[in-house]
């Protein structure tokens, strides 16, 4: 006899993980994605940093302040959260738990300490690492996007050598050197059903 409790639920989909240092393309890669294929969810963070010229509240991330990022560590709003290079990224919970028990597959764009902050609370989820043809390429990426200033640019490739030296904790690296090649490959692996 079939279990009809597995049959009144949607089997519960997979939560990927896709990381790599700034400047690398992660952005565009999801955007493209997105456009190709709307029924991936993308999670919206929260940050401390402020919007980027042409970003807007809850689009891009919801921007909030010190104090209220504090509220939501301190009432455990926050599936995983992290420093970088001068500010705070967290991701909200309740929507990604939501997104995947009603069986839609979750995507998270998140640095290094936060992806390992899912693989301990959420160990069947997929991490992909996105990496750059070269360490040049990468320099050219993020100086060439114009959106920071030289100092910050400095910590971000600071940051850069270290989540390259943790490529290997990944389950998967993809080489960002077509969009459109990366995006097909992350589809098929978000979209793959759960080993
Ligand atoms: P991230 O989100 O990883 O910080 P972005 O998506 O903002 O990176 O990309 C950084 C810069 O690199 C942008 O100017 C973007 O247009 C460019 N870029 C992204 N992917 C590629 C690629 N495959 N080839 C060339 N340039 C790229
Ligand atoms: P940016 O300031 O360029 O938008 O993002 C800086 C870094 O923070 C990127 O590596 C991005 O993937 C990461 N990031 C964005 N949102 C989150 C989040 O919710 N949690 C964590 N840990 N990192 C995030």
């Amino acid at each position: 006899m079939p279990d009809p409790v597995s049959h009144s639920r949607p089997a519960q989909k997979r939560l990927t993980v896709l990381s790599g240092p700034s400047g690398v393309g992660k952005s565009t890669v999801v955007a493209h994605l997105r456009r190709q294929n709307p029924d991936v969810w993308l999670s919206v963070s929260v940050t401390t940093r402020r919007p980027r010229p042409g970003e807007q509240e809850g689009v891009q991330y919801h921007f909030v302040t010190d104090e209220e990022f504090d509220r939501l560590i301190e009432q455990g709003q926050l599936l995983e959260w992290a420093r970088f290079a001068g500010n705070r990224y967290g991701t909200p919970r309740r929507p990604v738990e939501e997104r995947l028990a009603a069986g839609v597959p979750v995507l998270l764009e998140i640095e290094l300490q936060g992806a390992r902050q899912v693989r301990e609370s959420m160990p069947d989820s997929l991490h992909v690492f996105l990496a750059p043809p070269s360490w040049e390429e990468l320099v050219r990426r993020l100086t060439g996007r114009g959106t920071e200033s030289e100092e910050v640019i400095q910590r971000r490739l600071e940051a850069a050598r270290i989540e390259l030296a943790a490529e290997k904790e990944f389950d998967i690296t993809l080489v960002n050197t077509a969009v459109r090649e990366v995006c097909d490959k992350l589809l098929a692996l978000i979209t793959a059903p759960k080993v």
